[in-house]
């Protein structure tokens, strides 16, 4: 076996957490590099370049705060970053930290060993090469396994076939071509109004119909963004404190029973004309009282049903299954209002599944649909598919994978028992993917970094989470998310939309500021749970 690199630290995955850790580890003097399947930086916005992909939370949120002068450089163009931009302020920080000369590009992460003796990983990409490193982190991205379901006969279609989040480069002209389009979650949601305005025909094959808010998305004002560049300061720390790491999201304080029908109607009519998540964020039972949450949600079924001429076709539109917010609630930019164009069909597959696929289309419910091209907005294996694509095997031979057969189990949402020096940047567990993003990816680089400096400061050889502390951390998210409604969407959170998954409820929904507490209590506790060998 030849080891053609020795290293303190790998990376996986060149993202914005993959990038931020490199850069901290690199600042410390580590000699560290990052692997990444793709051919450039940026993750998921590197490879979500749908028509109409744009981040649902506001571009001076959603972004770096660990640099002020990057956070005062970059200006920011839109209020909703798009594709393209959030893919130019991920080359713009890759450059801005010199971090590409560290980056091995087009290259993937099959397997990693961890070797007792020597205390390190061997870590093997798909040529076969292997490298050897002190830590492992996975920057391996939540939404970042592409899930294209298992349907009859899906390699005879003689069209193309693209999934939203594995997108082609070369954006497809639709013009003229009739497009059918499996999925209305988030990317579909963005994507189909888009293709609409192009396709000669769009047919719209939908399982389950979602909530979607209005984004109210526009230019970004340069007085509102050199304001809040101003108060960046006031901002951050408002988002830290937050429950969803948004600065403007803050805790609200009624109940939606404290006002009458007629004033809670106001209040969510307003947040309706804001746009954006706000609605959510009205009264503090939303998502821990059903009734209270039935409420909003006929609130927005009314929406709908104001929105779609077509009185059938909006009440297929309109969610019943699953209490609003507890499914990504999705952010539109004239979704519903799309329902009213000639070009487009609403095809219910709810009660009827999809059969095949053939040569021209596909066949549901007896009846056949033909198209030129599929898209399938059909999401993907989150928040473990990534960390269970690559073979991840302790010293006792026993693989990550078999581990979390019943569902995955961490420290945090940052370590795994028995998997030392080995860490996961909001991994499941932890609020990734219920907060801003980037805010989490910070405190998690930051945690990760501080550990490793600890664990080196200190001349230990391995980190590990105790077990102990692990199956408690696991019960306190299992606890935490039962004394809310989100258990009872059938939604990625808990591992529902993909077949054969164990079902689990990943994120941590106790909120960013009270995890990072957590986080913070731990570390001046010495790292209570992590024990230093
Ligand atoms: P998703 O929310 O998981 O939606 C997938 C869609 O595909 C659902 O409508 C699902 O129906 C449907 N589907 C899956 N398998 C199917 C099958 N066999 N037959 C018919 N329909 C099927 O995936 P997504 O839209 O890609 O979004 C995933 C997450 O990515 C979002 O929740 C969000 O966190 C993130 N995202 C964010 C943005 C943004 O920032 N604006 C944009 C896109 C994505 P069922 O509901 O019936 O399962």
């Amino acid at each position: 076996m030849k080891i053609y690199k020795s290293l303190d630290t790998l990376i996986v995955g060149a993202g914005f957490a993959g990038m931020y850790s490199l850069h901290k580890q690199l600042s410390e003097g580590f000699k560290a590099e990052i692997f990444e399947q793709g051919d450039d930086v940026g993750g998921t916005w590197y490879w979500n370049r749908y028509p109409g992909a744009r981040c649902d939370i506001e571009s001076m949120d959603y972004s770096f705060s660990f640099s002020e002068e990057l956070q005062q450089e970059w200006n920011w163009k839109e209020k909703y970053g798009t594709q393209p931009e959030l893919f130019s302020y991920a080359k713009h920080v890759c450059e801005k930290f010199n971090l590409r000369k560290n980056i091995n590009f087009n290259t993937k992460i099959t397997k990693a060993k961890f070797i007792k003796n020597t205390q390190s990983w061997l870590v093997t990409c798909d040529d076969n090469s292997i490298v050897k490193c002190r830590y492992l982190i996975l920057a391996t991205g939540n939404l970042s396994t592409p899930n294209i379901p298992k349907i009859n006969g899906v390699d005879t279609f003689k069209g193309n076939i693209f999934h939203t989040g594995a997108w082609p480069k070369e954006m497809p002209d639709f013009k003229n071509r009739t497009v059918g389009i499996i999925g209305t979650g988030s990317s579909g949601v963005q994507s189909i109004p888009i293709i609409a305005e192009t396709a000669k025909e769009l047919l719209v094959f939908q399982r389950t119909p979602n909530f979607s808010l209005p984004a109210r998305h526009s230019k970004l004002p340069i007085d509102k963004r050199e304001n809040y560049k101003k108060n960046y300061l006031k901002y951050r720390q408002l988002a830290k404190n937050s429950s969803f790491g948004i600065a403007k999201y803050q805790p609200p304080t009624q109940s939606a029973f404290d006002v009458s029908e007629n004033e809670r109607n106001s209040i969510y009519q307003k947040a309706w004309e804001e746009g954006g998540q706000a609605m959510l964020f009205s009264f503090t039972d939303l998502l821990t009282d059903k009734k209270a949450n039935d409420t909003a949600a006929e609130f927005v079924r009314n929406k709908i049903r104001e929105i779609v001429n077509d009185k059938s076709i909006a009440e297929k539109l309109c969610p019943f299954d699953h209490p609003i917010g507890t499914k990504r609630l999705c952010l539109d930019s004239n979704y519903f209002q799309t329902y009213n164009k000639n070009n487009v069909s609403l095809i219910d597959i709810s009660k009827k599944p999809i059969d095949e696929i053939n040569k021209h289309g596909l066949v549901t419910n007896g009846t056949e649909y033909t198209f030129d091209d599929l898209v399938f907005a059909t999401g993907f294996d989150a928040m473990t598919g990534a960390v269970n694509a690559i073979n991840i095997i302790n010293e006792d031979e026993v693989s990550l994978k078999s581990k979390w057969a019943e569902g995955p189990k961490t420290y945090l949402g940052i370590m795994v028992s028995e998997f030392p020096n080995f860490f996961m940047i909001t991994g499941p567990q932890s609020p990734g993917v219920k907060s801003q993003m980037i805010l989490s990816i910070e405190q998690h680089v930051d945690f990760i970094h501080n550990l490793i400096m600890h664990k080196k400061d200190n001349n230990y050889s391995a980190v590990n989470a105790k077990s102990k502390n692990q199956d408690e951390w696991v019960k306190h998210n299992n606890d935490v998310a039962h004394s809310t409604l989100y258990p009872l969407a059938h939604s990625w959170y808990n591992g529902d939309n993909i077949v054969g998954k164990k079902r689990n409820f990943m994120p941590y929904v106790g909120g960013v500021a009270n995890y990072k507490n957590i986080c913070d209590e731990i570390i001046e506790s010495d790292y209570k749970g992590f024990e230093f060998s």
